[in-house]
């Protein structure tokens, strides 16, 4: 099959020389398409009938790369757990090139698990069906939910085995997003004391994230701004929506504020602040509660970074050190304020009052010391507010300890509005439905064992709809017994 020649436009390719390897995808023996993005498809132009389907799985696959890709592996660096690997780099990912999308924006597109590169390390280049399908399901999920997100546009079998503590399918997922520069890229050239690639970095980066600063001399400061704003605007949907990334190390941290590299991330259940699902992170340094504070730390290794591109440095590093200490320092307000805004809509809030903060930390108390379901805790306050508490009682140990609590809620969204209205607003802030751990582990498992597609495609379906109440989706929006919770990990190095 010919495939039409693709308007990429590879400006990483064309400016970042010396940042990258081209190198090719690995044949695969059986490409065959396992999932197709057609709407994400058509954003980008592509024609689901072409690209989509059997039809485009050698595409996707690695097994023909398209006319105008160029495939390369991309050089990073990164603290993982706190601990750094200068040279990292896409081990077993392949950019293909840049699309300009209809509606103008420039997007990455690339491969993930199309084998080894000079970056793989130890690694075998490859990834397995359940967590690429798992990358796709949870990408689509926050994207639904309008949370920043890179996305998945198609998932392939390769049709052969990877070797992992079990044997398992193999696959390759294709990834859109808006860039893969991470906090890590960075990184890289900074500790290599290369000061020229570094300059041609951010000029790149500035161009496509930070359009305003475009040659602007204070270019590097204004950028760490942004990626702070957009961290801010990231981290406080996540955590309104009980998301745990799961292993946000530095290179898994991106420039443009989307969610990237979902490995061990999993949802909150019962609202606790110290849960961590992940295997490998033994000390909580990425538990639900520290993202915010990672974010930060973060966001100082990138200060650090781009430290040599601010103006005068090398005369006199203070004045430097000084504006970029204050972004750093200025950050937990950013997400604070971003946080608490979210707060309050999802408390059916209009106005801001001083006693809003208090409100709502004082559920997440209750959440926790009553042991209730964070997403329908949330969730169950529109029926609430029209006078149904049975729902939200029914979530705590103790249904009574809640009386007090909801009085206050009442007391404040009365000044606003009438109950229909505020349920209203309560039932378009707060999901009914985000994945739940045991319904993605049911539907990959089915998918990856069984070759059955069935559950993945019926969760994926739910949830492009999180914030619409279904009968027949009621088994999905279940909370997981706790005991499954409790015993509940996820694993990174997938
Ligand atoms: P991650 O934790 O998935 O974000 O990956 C961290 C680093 O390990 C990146 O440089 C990846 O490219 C690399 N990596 C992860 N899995 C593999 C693999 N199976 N083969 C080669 N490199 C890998
Ligand atoms: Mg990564």
């Amino acid at each position: 099959m010919r495939f039409p020649a693709l308007p990429f436009d590879n400006r990483y390719a064309r400016e970042l020389n010396g940042m990258y390897v081209h190198w090719r995808p690995q044949r695969v023996a059986a490409p065959r398409s396992l999932y197709f993005n057609e709407g994400l498809a058509r954003a980008l132009g592509l024609d689901p009938a072409v690209w989509g389907g059997e039809a485009g799985a050698p595409v996707w696959g690695g097994n023909v790369v398209p006319e105008g890709a160029e495939p390369l592996a991309q050089a990073y660096a990164g603290h993982q757990f706190g601990g750094f690997s200068p040279q990292l780099g896409d081990g077993r990912a392949l950019l293909l090139g840049e699309l300009i999308d209809t509606q103008g924006r420039r997007r990455d597109v690339a491969l993930k698990g199309s084998g080894r590169t000079p970056y793989s390390r130890g690694g075998d280049g490859k990834a397995a069906v359940g967590p690429m399908l798992r990358e796709a399901l949870i990408g689509e999920a926050l994207h639904a939910l309008g949370v920043p997100t890179t996305r998945a546009l198609a998932v392939v079998a390769t049709g052969e085995d990877v070797h992992r503590d079990e044997t398992l399918p193999g696959a390759v997922l294709t990834r859109v997003a808006s860039s893969h520069l991470r906090v890590g890229t960075f990184q890289f050239f900074a500790a290599r004391g290369d000061t020229e690639a570094l300059q041609r970095l951010l000029d790149h980066a500035v161009a496509r994230h930070q359009p305003d600063a475009v040659g602007e001399p204070d270019r590097a400061l204004r950028l760490l701004r942004g990626v702070a704003e957009r961290q801010a605007a990231l981290i406080a949907p996540w955590m309104n929506l009980g998301f745990i990334h799961g292993v946000m190390n530095t290179d898994n941290m991106t420039i443009s504020g989307e969610s990237i590299d979902f490995g061990p991330c999993a949802f909150l259940e019962a609202y606790d602040p110290a849960t961590v699902f992940s295997s490998i992170d033994r000390q909580g340094r990425y538990a639900f509660g520290n993202q915010a504070a990672i974010a930060r730390w973060n966001l100082a290794r990138l200060a650090e970074a781009l430290l040599p591109l601010f103006p005068g440095v090398d005369e006199d590093p203070e004045p430097a050190v000084g504006q970029a200490t204050a972004v750093i320092d200025a950050f937990p307000g950013l997400f604070d304020a971003q946080w608490r805004a979210g707060q309050r809509a999802k408390l059916g809030l209009r106005s801001e009052q001083p006693g809003d903060s208090g409100l709502a930390d004082d559920f997440l108390v209750l959440m926790q010391a009553q042991r209730m379901d964070f997403t329908l805790a949330w969730r169950h306050l529109a029926a609430a507010a029209e006078g149904h508490e049975v729902p939200l009682r029914a979530l705590a140990a103790e249904p009574q300890a809640l009386a007090p609590w909801l009085a206050r809620w009442r007391a404040r969204w009365a000044q606003e509005g009438e109950a229909a209205e505020v349920a209203r607003r309560l039932r378009a802030a707060n999901p009914w439905l985000i994945p739940r751990n045991h319904g993605v582990e049911a539907a990959l498992q089915a998918a990856s064992d069984d070759g059955d597609l069935a559950p993945f495609q019926r969760l994926l379906a739910a949830l492009q709809r999180p914030f619409e109440e279904r009968l027949d989706d009621a088994d999905l929006a279940e909370p997981a017994p706790p005991a499954v919770t409790a015993c509940y990990r996820t694993f990174c190095g997938t």
